[in-house]
């Protein structure tokens, strides 16, 4: 019989955080919530983590005492900002303890603690936690080496009108993909949004479009354009819940993990 993996919420209270906490209380995973912590000048300091996210209390409170939460649990998930997971990639070396990084905007220092974490203890650091999109990350890539420049790659996403950045992180990541899979650097073959007399498409270009409107959660799109036929490969986000349950699953594969540094894939089998 599996072990039930005792689970720590770094930034429980964000909209991340209440997410993860609604999925390890439903009941539906072989999981324990063992301590939810947060910004020392967060409103639900002292509350009870179930009655914050309308669940019966739990007996969890939040709190700031970020020794206690590494000590109490197996692993912990972080879905705070770049300066808090420093910090936490700190403490996880200093406790040992494994942690799932859902933070995003990380720069190299932040990344250069995770690695040093790693040495010492399982961490796993993803910009996107879903399945599908990471499942889609592998097949571009190998699609994209299977079909030659006869194909042109173009890869367009939509998200809601309040979205301040383009192209996303996800379809960013798509074009590395790509890239990946044609053995070549994104920057070197990228053609961003056009407009105009522009000319023909250069031979080997790597597309991007972007929509803004409404309030879609999320929609990418890989096109493989040949003569005569178009290959797509779609992933629509419906649901942030989705980043949540993806970021539990690396949890619990990650929280048995030898030392090292993880992705989704490795948790995908990809
Ligand atoms: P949020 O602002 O709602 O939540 C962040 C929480 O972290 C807040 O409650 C805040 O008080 C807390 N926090 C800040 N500093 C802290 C500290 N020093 N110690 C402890 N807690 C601290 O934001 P959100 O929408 O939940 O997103 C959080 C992060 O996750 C962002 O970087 C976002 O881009 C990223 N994100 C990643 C994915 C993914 O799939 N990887 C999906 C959604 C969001």
């Amino acid at each position: 019989m599996t072990k039930t993996v005792k689970i720590g919420i770094l930034g429980g209270a964000g909209r991340m955080g209440q997410m993860i906490a609604r999925e390890i209380l439903s009941g539906k995973h072989k999981a324990k919530l063992a301590a939810c912590v947060e910004h020392k000048k967060s409103w639900a300091i002292g509350k009870d983590i179930g009655g914050i996210i309308g669940h019966d209390p739990v007996g969890v409170n939040v709190t700031t005492d970020k020794d206690a939460a590494f000590h109490a649990s197996d692993v912990l998930i972080d879905f705070t900002t770049p300066e808090a997971t420093l910090e936490h990639a700190e403490l996880a070396f200093r406790h040992a303890k494994p942690v799932v990084i859902g933070t995003t905007g990380l720069a190299s220092a932040e990344m250069a603690a995770i690695k040093t974490a790693a040495q010492k203890t399982a961490m796993l650091q993803a910009a996107n936690m879903s399945v599908g999109v990471n499942l889609l990350l592998s097949m571009v890539e190998h699609m994209a080496q299977m079909l030659d420049e006869e194909y042109d790659i173009e890869i367009f996403e939509a998200h809601h009108r309040h979205k301040v950045d383009a192209p996303s992180g996800t379809a960013y990541a798509l074009g590395v993909a790509a890239a990946r899979g044609r053995g070549i650097k994104l920057e070197d073959a990228i053609m961003p949004a056009r407009f105009g007399q522009i000319g023909a498409r250069p031979a080997g270009a790597i597309g991007f479009s972007v929509f803004r409107g409404g309030d879609v959660v999320g929609d990418h799109t890989v096109t493989f354009a040949g003569t005569g036929e178009r290959i797509e490969l779609s992933h629509k986000a419906s649901d942030r819940s989705l980043f949540a349950k993806g970021a539990l699953k690396a949890a619990l594969w990650l929280a048995p993990q030898k030392p090292g540094f993880y992705a989704m894939k490795d948790v995908l089998g990809l």
